[in-house]
């Protein structure tokens, strides 16, 4: 295929879907041309990783999405967690997808503005098991992106399982012009020390750093007020710091946020003001302000 086939996906002259690179066959290149299509129409790409698992970073994901949704931008949910998808649990929400035409795949609506995917949507029984390697998750993911009807979307939240696997890998390479990770952790030292391998891994992929979450920072006694830092607390804080990493915020524990996790609806929906969902908006205005820089 000739150097200077023109893109398909958008006018950009400066594209990089338009031409063909030498690594690749023309069954490839057709591919990241339909794959660089559907990116050109989000403004935003941002992928939610964590070092473990446990510490909160699909609640984040989902109350990211929601609160940016609710501020009038469009925004889509893509949950690549293969083998553990609990978005649709958090979202109250149930497959299977809406049929779309030929390949194409039409996200669930959670609201006008919020359309979610997740392989939840796609297995039949909640006790089902995935059980695939790497080159099949890159597939599903791809299609993800490329096949499913996003439309024109301020923001794309990937939220992708925890630690430096297959996924993450995945939407590093996929999406090349993403605006970078956010990286919840707890504020204790295990958790830190994985967070350490997740900032690696974007350095070593060139994504970018939105900033560092510190969920599970503190819990705030409802009786008296007074917290007590159960995982400690701050640790988020001086780990950006030394990794010279926008630090986002502390979100600190609050049994009301499993209870909304489980009834699949979001804390910061409906309920009144507080240190939670506080926190989960200064967050979101940091996030909205550092990616559109
Ligand atoms: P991960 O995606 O990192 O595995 P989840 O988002 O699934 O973690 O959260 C794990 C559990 O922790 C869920 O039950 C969730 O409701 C709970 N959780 C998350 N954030 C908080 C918080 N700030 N306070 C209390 N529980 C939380």
């Amino acid at each position: 295929m000739s150097e200077d086939k023109t893109c398909s996906s958008c006018d950009k002259t400066d594209c990089s879907s338009k031409a063909q690179r030498p690594d690749e066959n023309s069954d490839q290149f057709i591919e990241r041309q339909a794959l660089n299509k559907r990116l050109c129409q989000i403004k935003h790409k941002i992928l939610v990783m964590s070092g473990k698992g446990g510490v909160g970073k699909s609640t984040v994901a989902t109350n990211l999405a929601v609160l940016l949704a609710q501020k009038g931008n469009k925004v889509g949910l893509m949950d690549v967690d293969i083998h553990g998808p609990n978005i649709p649990k958090m979202l109250g929400l149930k497959g299977p997808l809406p049929g779309g035409s030929g390949n194409s795949l039409i996200p669930v609506a959670y609201s006008p503005d919020l359309k979610v995917i997740s392989m939840g949507f796609l297995i039949r029984q909640d006790s089902d098991a995935i059980i695939w390697r790497g080159p099949l998750k890159m597939t599903v993911i791809k299609q993800f992106i490329k096949d499913v009807e996003w439309g024109e979307l301020d923001y794309l939240i990937i939220d992708a399982p925890p630690g430096t696997g297959d996924e993450p890998l995945s939407v590093a390479q996929l999406i090349e012009d993403a605006d970078g990770a956010i990286i919840v952790t707890t504020p204790q030292e295990v958790a830190l020390l994985d967070v350490r391998k997740s900032i690696t891994f974007c350095r070593q992929l060139r994504m970018k750093i939105i900033g560092i979450i510190e969920n599970m920072s503190g819990f705030i006694c409802p009786h008296c007020d007074k917290k007590t830092d159960l995982f400690k607390s701050g640790g988020g804080s001086k780990l950006a710091d030394e990794m010279k990493i926008s630090f986002l915020g502390s979100i600190p524990i609050d049994s009301q946020v499993v209870e909304a996790g489980d009834k699949g609806v979001p804390i910061v929906v409906g309920q009144a003001d507080s240190s939670v969902i506080n926190a989960y908006k200064e967050i979101v205005a940091k996030v909205i302000n550092l990616v559109s820089k």
